[in-house]
Parts: structure tokens; C-alpha cells; sequence
């Protein structure tokens, strides 16, 4: 068997970038975005193709952080159903929550319609699929209260879940057909690529190490240069570093980690998400899987962190493929890679403004490929001067864990109580025998 690559699928098989600079000297912008992933490019793409002066700083290059690593399932919503949000923030905010995180997809397709991205987007639809009956109530409520709030969504059956998967281990889900695929790299690139052409300047291998405030102007500082500017804003998620230690705090970076086949002969592609979907299941700790462009299967699951940048082994998500698939038993893996995911304690992103002319966005919670592009959009909108109260989001005050220290542990400890109790769940429950693919 061959040897895995370390890197990423996405890295193998997206176009490569023209390279980028590094930031010298000293300078000015009016505004400073760090971090180049979805919420920082996007944000330096809005607030530049409005006219302002933007410059991007990234610590590595461009697809070091969850954008360039994660699954490429783009989905609508956030972890919290429109009723729970309207219950737990009050009628106005959660459905303001509900409305952006809802049209975040059509976000991240038009960007890619209007900027001409090449990054292999599918807008079939995502499924949510059900791994015990217990879970289908849970579908039901919350596929209705989509379809209620005008969204393309249906339940399905034990057969039809069989049908679009391939799979009989479902027994049952719902079809959200706001959602989609991309090649998340790419995307990334392209959103990087439509940034410049707005004129937005970027550099790399440019970590900030600290931000002071001075006179009327926040000075952004790396090792080889500095910028001035009106207003920052801080847009690296689980990457946060202790250059923004308050920041840093309000998240817990879990790694997730994924895996891709070679290519699948054709025989073996047709009965395996024969529409193109993309899937999440309902686990405790979540699997969620796709072919990419060529026909590779792809599935990720959570990690440790000693499995990052890319593990040496996959036992679990070896079993996944032989349990969902047992066609796939034997089939080599081309890639294993991984990154880290920012969860908060609300399950929540938040948008937040410590200070004047300081803005951040984070803590998309495995959900950030739509909702990263549209928090960029809500970053430069506030940045360009629209009121806080218009932005259809809240802007929250910066409320580090307590004892972060301890998160790690925590994380860990959690995520193998749960990975228990989703493998006890799943040893009761056999294929289902009358739902045929
Ligand atoms: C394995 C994996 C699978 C995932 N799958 C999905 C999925 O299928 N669908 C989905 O919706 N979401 C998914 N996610 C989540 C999604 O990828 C993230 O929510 C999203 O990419 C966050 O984007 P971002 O721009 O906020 O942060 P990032 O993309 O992480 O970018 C942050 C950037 O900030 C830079 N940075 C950090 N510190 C500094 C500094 N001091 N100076 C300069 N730059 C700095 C980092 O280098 C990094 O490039 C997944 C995540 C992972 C890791």
C-alpha cells in the first residue's frame, strides 16, 4: 500500500497561487485585516471592492487555517435550530442569526459566480443523516422550521437517505438544498485572487506580533515591518495566537481530522453519493463525508492533537468507511490532514468590537465555510461605518473560557466519552435491511 501524502487533497489538486510578499518597512492602510482564510478575505474582498484601502496579513500562506484544510461542505445554519437561537437570544436576534447564517451559501456561490472562482462548486445539497431513530424527531422539527423560514428543504426517508448515499446505515435525515460542495483551497484562492483585483494588497509569511493603539491609529506590528491603520480586524479563528490572548480565550481549537481515497473506479464511484451530495451524520461527534471533483471519498471526524498536521494512522476513520461503505474495505488512502476547528461555549460565532476601529469575527464551530464568507461581509460593513444595529448580527462583548488552560484536557476527555457513546449507539444498530440502495 502506498504511504499517505502529509499534505492535504486540497493542496495536491488545487491551482496554485502566484506568490505574494512579505510585508516590510512601514506603512499605512486604512484598513488592516489579519489573517487570510474565509472571514479575513472576504472582508479585505468587500471593504476594498467598496473603495477603501486594505492590507491583509497573513502569518503563513495563504490555506494554512481552516479554510484551506476543512471539508468543503458548505452548509446553511448554524448549530442552533431558528427556534432555539429565537429562544435563547430573544425573537430580534435569533432570527437575525437565522436570516444571515440561512443565506450564507448563496453568499459563497454568488462570490464565486461573480468572481469567476474555479473551485469545482456543486450546489446539490447537503444531508443531515440520522444515526439512530432518537435523532429523526430532532430532523423532523428542524427540517419544518427551515422549510417555514422559505428554505429548500425536505425529511427523508430510511430509503431515500439509502438512495442518495449508498449507504444503509441511515435511517432517515433531511436535505438542505441551500447547500453544497466546493474545493475549499480553492475557493480560498479565488477569494484571495478577487480580493487583489479589487485592489486590496496582501502579504505573507507576516504574523502580527502585537497591536497598539497610538495617537489616532492602531499599529499593527510584524517582525520585518508595521502598518498604520483606522481600523483592524482580527479574523483568525482557531489560529488565534497569544498576540490576542482575550481572543484566543473565548475558543477551544479542536483538531479534525480527514482522509481521501484515490480516485474510485467507476463501478465503485456510481454507488457511492450518486447526486453529489454532501453529508454530515447526527453523531455526538460527527462524521461527515463526499467525493471531490475526481471521485475520491473523503470523510473526517475529530482527532487528537497529537494527530496534526496529518497522523500517521486512521484507524477510526478506516472503520467509518467500512461501516458506511463495506465496498471500500481495502480501498488505499491517498491523504490524511487535519486542522483545528474553533468551538465556543454558546455554539455560536461571534462578532465583536473590544475597542474602537478593532473588530474581529470567530467561533464558527465546524460551520464556517458559509458562515466565515458572510461574517467577512458583516467585518467590512461595520468597518466601512454602517451602525452596529444594522448589521443583522450581534456585536458581543469578548468573554474569555474560564480556565482556558484546562480546555485541551477537557476537549479530550469529552470527545472520547462521546466517541464511546456513538460507537455503543452504533453497535445496536445493524444496516437496515429494507432500505435497499
Ligand atoms: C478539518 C476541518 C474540516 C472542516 N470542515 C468544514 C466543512 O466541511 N464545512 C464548514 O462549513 N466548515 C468546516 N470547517 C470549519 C472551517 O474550515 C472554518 O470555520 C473556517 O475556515 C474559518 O475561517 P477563518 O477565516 O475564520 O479562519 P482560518 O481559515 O483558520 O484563517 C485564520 C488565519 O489566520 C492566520 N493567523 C493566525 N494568527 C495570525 C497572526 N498573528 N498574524 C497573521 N495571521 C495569523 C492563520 O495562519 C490562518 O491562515 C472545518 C475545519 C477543519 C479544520
Amino acid at each position: 500500500m502506498t504511504r499517505p501524502a502529509t499534505g492535504s487533497l486540497w493542496a495536491a489538486t488545487g491551482a496554485p497561487m502566484a506568490p505574494l510578499p512579505q510585508l516590510s518597512g512601514q506603512g499605512r492602510a486604512e484598513i488592516v485585516v489579519i489573517g487570510a482564510g474565509y472571514t479575513g478575505l472576504s472582508a479585505a474582498l468587500h471593504a476594498a471592492a467598496a473603495g477603501r484601502d486594505v492590507a491583509v496579513l497573513e502569518a503563513g500562506r495563504i490555506g494554512e487555517g481552516g479554510s484551506g484544510l476543512n471539508g468543503g461542505q458548505v452548509i446553511a445554519g448554524l448549530k442552533h435550530d431558528p427556534q432555539v437561537l429565537e429562544s435563547l437570544y430573544g425573537e430580534r436576534i435569533g432570527a437575525q442569526l437565522t436570516a444571515c447564517s440561512g443565506s450564507a451559501p448563496e453568499l459563497v456561490f454568488e462570490l464565486i459566480r461573480r468572481y469567476s472562482i474555479d473551485c469545482d462548486a456543486v450546489r446539490t445539497g447537503w444531508l443531515q443523516l440520522a444515526v439512530g431513530e432518537r435523532h429523526l424527531e430532532l430532523i423532523e422539527r428542524r427540517a419544518a422550521q427551515w422549510r417555514s423560514r422559505g428554505a429548500d428543504a425536505s425529511v427523508l426517508s430510511d430509503r431515500e437517505a439509502a438512495q442518495l448515499t449508498g449507504s444503509r446505515r441511515y435511517c432517515g435525515g433531511w436535505i438542505d438544498r441551500r447547500g453544497g460542495t466546493v474545493q475549499p483551497l480553492a475557493y480560498l484562492r479565488g477569494l484571495a485572487r478577487a480580493a487583489l483585483k479589487e485592489g486590496a494588497r496582501l502579504f505573507v509569511s507576516s504574523a502580527v506580533s502585537s497591536l497598539a493603539r497610538r495617537a489616532d491609529a492602531w499599529w499593527v506590528q510584524t517582525a520585518q515591518g508595521s502598518i498604520a491603520a483606522r481600523t483592524v480586524i482580527v479574523a483568525t479563528d482557531a489560529y488565534t495566537g497569544r498576540a490576542f490572548d482575550a481572543l484566543r480565550r473565548t475558543v477551544v481549537a479542536v483538531p479534525s481530522i480527514q482522509v481521501a481515497t484515490a480516485p474510485l473506479p467507476p463501478a465503485l464511484r456510481a454507488g457511492i453519493l450518486p447526486g453529489g451530495q454532501s453529508v454530515s451524520d447526527t453523531q455526538r461527534i460527527l462524521r461527515y463525508f463526499r467525493l471531490d471533483a475526481s471521485g475520491r471519498f473523503v470523510l473526517g471526524t475529530r482527532g487528537s492533537y497529537a494527530d496534526l498536521p496529518a497522523p500517521s494512522a486512521t484507524p477510526a476513520h478506516e472503520q467509518a468507511m467500512r461501516e458506511l461503505y463495506p465496498q471500500l474495505s481495502g480501498t488505499a488512502l491517498e491523504y490524511r490532514w487535519g486542522g483545528l476547528v474553533a468551538m465556543t461555549r454558546d455554539g455560536l460565532p461571534h462578532l465583536h468590537e473590544p475597542a474602537p476601529g478593532l473588530l474581529a469575527g470567530l467561533g464558527y464551530n465546524g460551520r464556517g465555510v458559509a458562515m466565515a464568507s458572510a461574517m467577512g461581509r458583516l467585518l467590512a460593513r461595520r468597518a466601512l461605518g454602517e451602525a452596529p444595529e444594522s448589521l443583522d448580527f450581534p456585536v458581543t462583548p469578548v468573554r474569555p473560557i474560564r480556565l482556558h488552560a484546562l480546555s485541551r484536557v477537557g476537549a479530550r476527555a469529552t470527545i472520547r466519552y462521546l466517541q464511546t457513546r456513538d460507537a455503543l449507539e452504533r453497535s445496536l444498530r445493524r444496516p437496515r435491511p429494507g432500505a435497499s440502495a
